[in-house]
């Protein structure tokens, strides 16, 4: 037996409810394990991967997303964020002295940014925001 794939509007509908029930929730995993039990009564065996699920987390204008992130030793080039999969912005920020210009990129959907070393999200925590 396969999985069911809800749709993107399913998903937003059961996010609602969850988020407002719950106002905070601390972790991905928690989301995402209450997401299903939703979708569970409405049919057996539904299928939601993290990622999928973070992305439309992401979309969700009543969901503000706060992410911690650790430092990683090395910058690889990203263009699409880690998060949410949007394309990243790059961001020069010229600092008040002048001269230096340090180099970001910025997801204008979720928010995560990463600079000169790479910021590798490690958490997230979803915010009911109505
Ligand atoms: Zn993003």
């Amino acid at each position: 037996m396969g999985y069911w794939i809800p749709s993107d509007r399913q998903v937003k509908q059961i996010l609602k409810r969850v988020l407002n029930k719950n106002k905070v929730i601390s972790s991905q995993k928690l989301l995402r394990d209450l997401v299903l039990r939703e979708l569970e009564r409405i049919k057996p065996n539904a299928g939601l991967s993290k990622e999928r699920l973070r992305r439309i987390a992401a979309n969700s204008v009543f969901i503000s997303l706060e992410i911690h992130a650790r430092e990683g030793k090395t910058r690889k080039f990203q263009t699409n964020c880690p998060v949410c999969n949007t394309t990243l912005k790059r961001i020069r920020n010229q600092t008040i002295w002048g001269g230096v210009v340090t180099l970001e990129f910025r997801c204008p959907l979720c928010g995560y940014w990463t600079g000169k070393k790479r910021r590798i999200p490690s958490r997230y925590i979803f915010h009911y925001t109505p």
